[in-house]
C-alpha cells in the first residue's frame, strides 16, 4: 500500500459551552485530521488533538510531528499494522499523537482494502475470543457548571439513557468538591459514577477525599494525584482508598502501565489514543488490563471529532467490554465533521454504528474545511 497523497486539516471546533477542568478551561477542540489517498484511489483518514497537559502538544506541535511523519512515509510500502509503530519509530522519536493520526489514517486505508470493519480486524488480530456481536458500550457523560445545571444535566440526560458520569473536581475546595459529589451520586444512585481531578490534588487531600464518606458511592476516582508524584505515592493512595483508584494522566503507553500494574497503583485506566501512540498499543494495553482483571476506560481528549471516536469505539468493540464507559467527547462539539456524526442510543453506542469497512465514519470534506483554525491553513502533499 503506497500514499499516493497527503491532505492535512489543522481544525478548531468550538465547544457547545466551555468545560472546565482543574487545570485548563477548554472552549474548543483544536484538533488536526489527516487525510491519505492510497495507490487504489481510496482515501484513510486519521486524527489526534492537542493536550498541552497531557501530551505536551499544542497545534503548532502537533501539525508540525504529523507533517514530518507524512513527508517521511510517502515513499513507504505499507504492510502489515503490527509493524507501523517501528516504521513509525525509525522516522521520529516519541510524538505519540502525531503517530496515533498517522496509524489511523494507514489502518482506515489498510481495512478499507481487507473489507472488514476496524474493530473486527482488531478483534481478529489479537485473539480476542468472539462472543459476537459486541455489546453497546456505554457512553461516559461529563458534569459541570453550578450543581443546580450538573443535576439538571444529570436528569435529562438520564431520561435519554446515560448511566455513566464524570464529574470534574480540583478546582474548588475539596470541602465543596465532595459536597458535590454526595448531592451527585445520591441523585444518580446505583449509576456508574467517577470523579476526575486531571491531577490537581496532593496526596494528603487525594487520600482525605476517597476516604470520605460523601464519595463512598463513586465507582472510581480518576487521577486524584500528579504523575511527577513517586510511585509509592500512588500505592499508598490506592491501597489506603476504599473507592476504586483510576489512572489516565499517569499512563501513555504500555511499558507505564505495567509499571503501574506490577506494584498495584490502580483498579482500572483510562485509555486515550493521543497518549498510546495509536489503536494497536492501546488494545494491548486493554488486554493487559483485562489479563490482571482491572476496569477499562476509554477516552477521547475533550474534544475530538466522530473520527476519532471511531477509532477508540472500535478498540472497545474489538475489547467487547468497557466496564468504566466510554468519554465520547464530540458530544460537545457545536458541530461534527461528519454528515451522520456518531451519537448516543440510550446512553450507548452500538456496532452497528461502526458497521462500514474501515474506521467507520468519513468526514464530510466541505465540514472539515469551515472548521480550518484561524491562521492555519489545509496543508498538501
Ligand atoms: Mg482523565
Amino acid at each position: 500500500m503506497k500514499i499516493t497523497r497527503a491532505e492535512i486539516y489543522p481544525l478548531s471546533i468550538p465547544l457547545m459551552e466551555p468545560i472546565k477542568m482543574a487545570r485548563e478551561m477548554v472552549v474548543d477542540a483544536k484538533t488536526v485530521l489527516l487525510c491519505l489517498t492510497d495507490d487504489k484511489g481510496r482515501q484513510g483518514w486519521g486524527e489526534a488533538s492537542v493536550a498541552p497537559l497531557m501530551t505536551g502538544e499544542s497545534l503548532d506541535s502537533l501539525v508540525g510531528s504529523i507533517k514530518y511523519l507524512v513527508e517521511n512515509s510517502l515513499s513507504i510500502d505499507w504492510h502489515e499494522p503490527a509493524g507501523f509503530a517501528d516504521i513509525f519509530n525509525r522516522i521520529l522519536y516519541a510524538n505519540a499523537s502525531a503517530k496515533s493520526c498517522l496509524e489511523m489514517a494507514l489502518l482506515d486505508l489498510y481495512t478499507q482494502e481487507a473489507n472488514v470493519p476496524l474493530w473486527r480486524y482488531l478483534r481478529g488480530e489479537s485473539g480476542i475470543v468472539a462472543d459476537s456481536p459486541p455489546a453497546p458500550i456505554p457512553l461516559l457523560r461529563m458534569l459541570g457548571g453550578s450543581l443546580e445545571k450538573e443535576l439538571s444535566d444529570a436528569k435529562l440526560f438520564r431520561t435519554l439513557g446515560f448511566g455513566h458520569w464524570k464529574i470534574k473536581i480540583g478546582s474548588l475546595s475539596l470541602d465543596e468538591d465532595l459536597h458535590r459529589v454526595k448531592v451527585l451520586c445520591d441523585a444518580l444512585e446505583g449509576d456508574v459514577i467517577s470523579v476526575d481531578a486531571n491531577c490537581a490534588l496532593t496526596l494528603t487531600d487525594a487520600l482525605r477525599f476517597c476516604q470520605s464518606e460523601s464519595a463512598s458511592k463513586l465507582t472510581f476516582a480518576e487521577q486524584l494525584i500528579s504523575p511527577e508524584l513517586a510511585m509509592a505515592d500512588f500505592v499508598r493512595l490506592k491501597q489506603s482508598s476504599p473507592i476504586p483508584i483510576g489512572l489516565d494522566e499517569s499512563v501513555h503507553g504500555f511499558a507505564e502501565l505495567e509499571q503501574l500494574v506490577e506494584v498495584d497503583a490502580l483498579n482500572g485506566a483510562s485509555l486515550k489514543l493521543i497518549k498510546t501512540g495509536g489503536v494497536i498499543e492501546a488494545l494491548e494495553c486493554a488486554k493487559l488490563l483485562e489479563k490482571h482483571k482491572l476496569a477499562l476506560n476509554l477516552a477521547c481528549k475533550i474534544a475530538e471529532t466522530s473520527l476519532s471516536a471511531a477509532a477508540t469505539a472500535s478498540l472497545g468493540f474489538a475489547m467487547g467490554k468497557v466496564a468504566w464507559g466510554f468519554s465520547m467527547s464530540n458530544q460537545y462539539l457545536k458541530f461534527d465533521i461528519c454528515d451522520t456524526p456518531l451519537t448516543a442510543k440510550q446512553g450507548c453506542l452500538e456496532v452497528g454504528q461502526l458497521a462500514s469497512s474501515g474506521i467507520g465514519v468519513t468526514p464530510n470534506i466541505n465540514r472539515v474545511k469551515e472548521a480550518i483554525a484561524k491562521g492555519y491553513a489545509v496543508i498538501q502533499y
